[in-house]
């Protein structure tokens, strides 16, 4: 789709003009062309888009328009803690990002204050800054927190925004959230963000909002044109250490996010690549929040090259110079792929996503695949090759799929291209998934609720496993 929309044409304010000149959009993206419009005009509002869509700014600007139009002299905003505009978040990553956005959408405006609440935050600095904001962005826990010792009103909210539902969900943030909205329950639109309109979510959306109009632009079987997505069958972790060693040492690579599957193993990976000489540091929930800010923003300001990370970092992390996202350990679920793969490719950019799978891993790659509607292409790279068996397309019984490869056509292609040799070391690509390409943001198409892994959630060798 061609984005022809002007962000004057979808009659935002000045100030906030001046604030996306300045930030450099020069049109609005597909999800800011429907959900501005719509969430100006009133009602409540369902939106399914792409990670990587531009969806902040799309719920942002609207909102920070009718801040602006209720206080069109700018005059200071009272003291008080009692926010019009509530934003909900699923992660402390993605508050601090919307925040972020939000505080620079704002950089014109007057009278406009920002606020962010989530837990591990001091409590005194929280407090002191909320007061007087009209725009907080929320994780719900620690917003409930504060609400019940009366540090916080909420029942001057005029919009609630439910941003990420579907990880709300995933994250047993349901019973929050209806507390919340009945704290803002005078409020007059509600607008709901999710990759997807599961009936979950819809059963969500019944409880939160009136009659909600439909915006889909997500879908999980969006190709991500811009992000080369390959797999790599491996025999052994130490082969996929050995893959993964390859990746990073990469000419193109930048930035990159390696996913691991749990806590334990994100200290590990990150440890092991620190004493081949990898520049790696690992990120995940239980780390204290304090550190966690810091080795994000480590990573937006470059210094970090390697982020390990649970699939606490699968949303919410923008950082347009990520070049690569390796997928070491699989997710626990198929929509968090997509997830993943949306931390490259970012504003527009082109990026790769590497997914390395054990012969063991097939069924996740098959939910993958079935997810996404599209195969994984497999590829080898020279000397890191795996044993037949590793790579050998196995059914499972019963799957009611003959004849289906776990490794998509790639799996047979992947001997062929073998032989077309394009140098040493190098991988064999396809060159459609090669070339860069434009800004893809959100297209069209129906979503779908992702397949859940069946029993992968298990412990594999007696340890305990912490996902995020
Ligand atoms: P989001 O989907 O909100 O996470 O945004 C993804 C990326 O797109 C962020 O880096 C935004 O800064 C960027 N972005 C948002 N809106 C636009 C726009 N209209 N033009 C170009 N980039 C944008």
């Amino acid at each position: 789709m061609t984005m022809t929309i002007s962000f004057k044409e979808l009659g935002l304010a000045q100030p906030l003009l001046q604030a996306t000149e300045a930030i450099g959009y020069t049109q609005a993206t597909p999800v800011q062309e429907k959900v501005i419009p719509a969430a100006i005009s009133g009602g409540d509002w369902m939106v399914s888009s792409q990670t990587g869509s531009g969806k902040t700014a799309a719920f942002l600007l609207p909102l920070l328009n009718q801040l602006i139009a209720a206080n069109p002299n700018g005059k200071p905003v009272p003291g008080r803690a009692e926010p019009q505009v509530l934003v909900l978040c699923p992660t402390r990553e993605l508050a601090q990002q919307v925040s972020a956005d939000a505080i620079n959408l704002v950089k014109f405006a007057r009278g406009i204050r920002i606020a962010t609440i989530m837990g591990g935050m001091p409590y005194g600095k929280q407090i002191s800054q909320i007061k007087g904001a009209n725009l907080v962005v929320a994780t719900p826990g620690r917003l409930l927190d504060l609400s019940n010792s009366r540090a916080i009103r909420l029942d001057k909210v005029k919009c609630m925004i439910v941003d990420e539902a579907d990880r709300m969900l995933d994250l047993g943030f349901q019973d929050d959230i209806e507390a919340i909205h009945e704290l803002c329950s005078d409020r007059g639109q509600t607008l709901m963000f999710s990759a997807t309109f599961a009936p979950r979510i819809m059963q969500l959306a019944t409880s939160l909002m009136n009659n909600p109009g439909r915006i889909e632009l997500a879908s999980a079987h969006d190709k991500h044109e811009n992000i080369a997505q390959t797999l790599h069958w491996a025999d052994s972790v130490a082969h996929k250490h050995k893959l993964l060693s390859h990746w990073l040492s990469d000419p193109t690579m930048e930035q990159a996010v390696v996913f691991a599957s749990t806590q334990a193993d994100s200290e590990t990976i990150a440890d092991s690549l620190r004493a081949d000489g990898h520049e790696a540091t690992a990120l995940h929930g239980a780390m204290p929040q304090a550190v966690r800010n810091r080795r994000l923003q480590s990573l937006r300001k470059g210094q970090t090259r390697i982020l390990v990370a649970t699939d606490v970092a699968a949303r919410g992390i923008d950082v347009p110079t990520i070049t690569h996202v390796i997928n070491f350990g699989l997710p626990m679920k198929a929509e968090d792929y997509v997830h993943r793969i949306g931390r490259t490719g970012r504003a527009g950019r082109s990026g790769v996503a590497i997914t390395l799978a054990e012969h063991r891993d097939r069924s996740k790659i098959r939910a993958i695949e079935q997810y996404t509607q599209q195969p994984l292409q497999a590829e080898v790279i020279p000397g890191l090759e795996p044993s037949e068996k590793s790579r050998k397309p196995s059914h499972r019984p019963g799957s009611g799929r003959p004849g289906r490869s776990f490794g998509g056509k790639g799996a047979s292609n992947a001997s062929n291209r073998h032989g077309q040799g394009q140098g040493e070391g190098k991988t064999f690509k396809q060159n459609h998934f090669a070339k860069p390409s434009g800004p893809k943001f959100a297209g069209s198409g129906k979503p779908s609720s992702g397949p859940k892994f069946g029993g992968s959630g298990k412990p594999s060798s007696g340890q305990k496993r912490t996902f995020a």
